[in-house]
């Protein structure tokens, strides 16, 4: 085999509780994620000689050693010795610093590439350890779909399918470093931690609705504080029809789970009428 393509989605959390601060400074979180349809797209060829080379129409982000696909290629080329030189071509589709987990599902996506294209024979498990070195989500964006998300993201437990939805996804024209948001958390008196244990019994039950009241996140009230559009599209979404709605992650995205598609097309004219949001997107769970 001489390429391999692969579609990274994007993700979402239903509930983030950010359960500590360890004493290695590491956070201790309880997540439940969804993987949504919204996609990059990766292809990894092999190339004559040893060098990793990245090629991307992506702006906003760097295309060199600080990528994270670059660095997972690199992780798993020294994990494994000599392997060929590999090109990676990335079509970005994700929104960055967004919320979304775009550079980690990349980086989980060139992981499971470089496996099959070199033939290497890694299991998931050993992929997900060699994940969990780049960042806390990438164990989860190698395992996909509806789970829970433990420990510092290297303990998982998949979970029943997201229920079919409508998910409307809206990113204000800022970006939001993770690393703040939790500098920022860690000083708050007054810690909000959502009830995660409801949430997974509201996605084993399949209930949209039970779903849509469960959602939480400790992050959201650090991020809306220093960007209020944060809640301002919050409340148009709920107005706009929305069983619910929720920032992603350490934000700025804000989604809202709606019925089917429809509505949640139809929430996102009126989303974009706002002029609130740089990025819009309709999508459901994969
Ligand atoms: P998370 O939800 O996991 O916290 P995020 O959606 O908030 O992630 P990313 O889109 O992953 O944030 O971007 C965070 C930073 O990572 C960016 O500012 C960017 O400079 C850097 N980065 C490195 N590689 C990538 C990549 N392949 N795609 C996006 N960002 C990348």
């Amino acid at each position: 085999m001489d390429t391999v393509s692969y579609k990274a989605p994007a993700k979402i959390n239903l509930a983030l509780n950010v359960v500590r601060k360890r004493a290695d400074n590491y956070h201790e979180v309880r997540m439940v994620m969804v993987s949504i349809g919204l996609y990059d797209e990766l292809t990894l060829s092999r190339i004559k000689g040893s060098d990793i080379v990245l090629e991307s129409d992506a702006l906003g982000i760097p295309l060199n050693e600080d990528n994270l696909i670059y660095k997972a290629a690199a992780l798993i080329k020294n994990k494994c010795g000599t392997i060929e030189g590999v090109k990676i071509t990335l079509k970005k589709n994700i929104p960055v610093a967004a919320g979304l987990a775009g550079g980690s599902t990349d980086a989980a996506a060139t992981l499971k590439g470089m496996n099959e294209l070199f033939d290497l024979g890694l299991s998931q498990k050993e992929l997900r350890d060699l994940g969990v070195k780049l960042g806390a989500d990438v164990p989860y964006c190698i395992m996909g779909g509806t789970a829970l998300s433990e420990g510092i993201g290297e303990v998982l437990t998949p979970l029943k399918k997201m229920p079919e939805c409508g998910i409307l996804i809206a990113k204000p024209g800022i970006g939001v470093s993770t690393g703040y948001v939790y500098n920022a958390y860690d000083s708050l008196e007054e810690k909000y931690h959502p009830d995660v244990d409801a949430m997974i019994k509201a996605v084993e039950n399949g209930d949209i609705n039970l779903i849509a009241d469960n959602l939480g996140n400790s992050l959201e009230g650090v991020t809306v504080k220093e960007h209020p559009v944060i809640g301002s599209i919050k409340e148009e979404m709920l107005k706009a029809g929305a069983l619910g709605s929720l920032m992603s992650g350490s934000g700025p995205t804000v989604f809202g789970l709606f019925n089917d598609r429809e509505e949640a097309q139809y929430a996102a004219g009126i989303i974009k009428d706002t002029g609130l949001a740089k990025d819009i997107a309709v999508a459901g769970p994969v």
